[in-house]
């Protein structure tokens, strides 16, 4: 992993960062009422990536809710700074999935996907030429 790194980022006060060593693995915006009271905004952008390629800098603090599928969501942000970070869900181990916001150079990014498509506010604008789902697909 001494190769440059795929991308970088870190949280509005720099406590937390992290490092990417690969292409993220799926990508996608998220509507649903969790993404949007964790955002403050409509939507989560998401890259989703190989745990394994991913190097945390700083102690993120956490929160887990229960997502409708059951499986356990955790949210980790920065405890001085509020900023969102990334997450994981128990159903899918050894993924991460990062909030493209923190991202220092996010251009690469381009939504795979829309979920919870049913919520998207009508002043909340995400692309509709991309598959769009109402819920989280299986
Ligand atoms: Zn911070
Ligand atoms: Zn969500």
């Amino acid at each position: 992993m001494a190769s440059k790194p795929f991308a970088t980022g870190h949280c509005l006060c720099g406590a937390v960062s992290f490092t990417i060593h690969a292409e993220p693995i799926g990508t996608g915006q998220c509507h649903c009422k969790d993404c949007q009271r964790a955002s403050g905004t409509g939507h989560m952008s998401i890259a989703r990536f190989r745990k394994d390629d991913v190097a945390i800098g700083g102690q993120a603090a956490s929160y887990a809710s229960t997502a409708d599928s059951g499986n356990i969501n955790t949210r980790y942000f920065c405890p001085k700074c509020g900023s969102r970070l990334f997450g994981e869900n128990s159903g899918v181990p050894g993924v991460i999935n990062i909030a493209v916001g923190c991202v220092n150079d996010n251009d690469w990014f381009v939504p795979g996907r829309v979920v919870y498509a049913k919520d998207r506010p009508r002043w909340d604008v995400t692309s509709t030429d991309v598959p769009n789902f109402d819920r989280m697909p299986t």
